[in-house]
């Protein structure tokens, strides 16, 4: 996010990959891709590539770290060494960490912790591919994985960004835009009372900025989670027929 606006990331109206200020990358959202996982999701958001599995509720280790009140939940997100332009060294760093912070935060809000005391709900987030937006991905994907293990949650989170690129609020950025660009702001929402369980922003913004961009934000989440709700119920027809096929 240097805003030095050294391209121009907006001609004519179009950005470089030619989407309108207002338009998300295309996104696509399977669930249920992995054997082993209680629950999973793979999701393509432009050229993200990301995985989440989800694993419990199950025995909470180190014990120490058993609530008896409630679960534990465990957020990884991991960027493989291969997902960016140049070699990633593999393991955490201080952004890996913040994300993974920021992200179960906004879980820890919505699933029914209480119901599972000493108990551990531990979602992995493998990002394959990164070009901007894997925090909002990653968050996404972990969601639809968290439903498709069947645990109790209040909604579906949901997230996205919006952002300022040569001084227009668009949706979305990607990589160049998220460079050369002047502001980024992912937000997580809960998609049914519009509460925001995550808000970030890089760069600076003037108040009416902000306000378009937040609105940009939520509408593109909405978007999304239309898209999340689609890949959990394509899932389930799935399974339905092939009980139906085999009674
Ligand atoms: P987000 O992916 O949520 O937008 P950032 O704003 O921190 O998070 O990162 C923006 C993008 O910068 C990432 O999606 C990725 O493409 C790239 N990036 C992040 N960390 C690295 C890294 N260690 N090496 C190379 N590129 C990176």
């Amino acid at each position: 996010m240097s805003g030095k606006g050294k391209t121009d990331l907006i001609v004519n109206g179009k950005r470089l990959d030619g989407r309108k200020p207002e338009e998300l990358r295309p996104v696509k959202i399977q669930a249920g891709v992995l054997k082993r996982a209680d629950g999973s999701c793979y999701l393509e958001w432009g050229e993200n590539k990301v995985l989440a599995a989800v694993f419990g509720p199950r025995e909470c280790l180190p014990k120490h770290e058993q609530d008896p009140y409630r679960a534990r939940l465990l957020y990884r997100y991991n960027m493989a060494p291969f997902s960016v332009e140049d070699r990633k060294r593999p393991g955490p760093d201080r952004r890996s960490q913040e994300i993974s912070k920021v992200s179960r935060e906004a879980l820890e809000r919505v699933v029914f912790l209480e119901n599972f005391p000493k108990a551990s709900i531990d979602v992995f987030v493998e990002v394959l591919q990164a070009d901007a937006g894997t925090r909002c991905a990653g968050l996404t994907a972990a969601s639809v994985a968290l439903a498709d293990a069947g645990i109790p949650m209040r909604d579906i989170v949901v997230a996205c960004a919006a952002g300022k690129v040569d001084n227009e609020i668009v949706l979305d950025v990607n990589k160049i835009e998220d460079n050369d660009g002047q502001a980024d702001l992912p937000i997580a929402i809960l998609p049914r009372t519009g509460e925001v369980l995550l808000m970030q922003l890089d760069g600076i913004l003037a108040p009416e900025e902000y306000k378009r961009a937040l609105q940009l934000a939520v509408e593109g989440c909405m978007k999304v989670n239309e898209l999340q709700r689609n890949a959990l119920r394509e899932k389930y027809e799935k399974l339905a027929d092939a009980g139906e096929q085999k009674e």
